[in-house]
């Protein structure tokens, strides 16, 4: 039996990090997860159970009776959280902070791992996140870090979240997005940071396509996917 293939894809937020996975995982014809949709489902629980993301306590206890599960489909994945489709409830600006909050705790993060890596099963995994390469996967075949400028990001994010009927500025979002960082890069435990092993792509000027072709450039050199792959 061949080993299922992982590739991982770390980075701050608005690098391109969803864009470039699923359309590479497309192209491979492997299984995408986004694991931070999985903090943000958490998230979501700790906030419509009424509890302040900082209460530490109040939170593992919450989490450890949650169930939050990954769909993976036809189609573009779903998060369940106790059986139920929170995938369209994810992205609002409240959910966004508190996942990055609730984040930092271990029981959060134990919980959540565990379930990211039942996914490195059949043909293999596109995940992306935070400390793929770093924690979840330190094994995988291919680590990317994908970063890209601050003005760059939020005019990303602002875009991706523009469903959101509230008014945002790119100023707003790029002090949004650099509180965020502050959060996920200084926590102590798996802080956002590129593996010693990963290969750093910086996306700021490049189109997601181009980023893609890369990967499947530095995947092909190592020998790593599916010659046949879906084009
Ligand atoms: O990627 P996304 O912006 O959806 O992530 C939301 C939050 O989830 C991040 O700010 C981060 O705090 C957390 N996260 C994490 N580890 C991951 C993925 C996300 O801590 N692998």
């Amino acid at each position: 039996m061949t080993q299922p293939l992982v590739i991982t894809i770390d980075g701050p937020a608005g690098a391109g990090k969803s864009t470039v996975a699923q359309s590479l995982a497309a192209r491979l014809g492997l299984t995408y997860i986004d694991s931070g949709a999985t903090y943000r489902a958490a998230a979501l629980k700790v906030l419509e159970a009424g509890i302040d993301p900082l209460d530490e306590l109040a939170v593992a206890r919450v989490i450890a009776s949650t169930e939050v599960r990954i769909t993976t489909g036809d189609g573009a994945p779903h998060v369940l959280v106790d059986g139920q489709d929170v995938t369209a409830r994810l992205r609002t600006p409240e959910v966004t902070l508190a996942a990055a909050q609730v984040s930092r705790l271990p029981e959060v993060r134990s919980k959540l791992i565990e379930m990211q890596r039942a996914f490195a099963q059949g043909r293999g995994v596109v995940m992306e996140g935070r400390d793929i390469g770093t924690v979840v996967f330190p094994q995988a075949q291919l680590k990317i870090f994908l970063k890209a400028d601050m003005e760059e990001r939020a005019r990303r994010r602002l875009k991706q979240d523009s469903h959101d009927s509230r008014v945002a500025s790119i100023e707003k979002t790029a002090y949004e997005i650099g509180r965020r960082d502050q959060l996920d890069s200084e926590r102590k435990i798996s802080p956002l940071k590129p593996a010693a092993d990963a290969v750093e792509i910086d996306s700021t000027n490049l189109l997601a396509d181009q980023v893609v072709e890369q990967i499947l450039a530095l995947a092909e050199k190592r020998s790593l996917g599916d010659p046949r792959r879906v084009s």
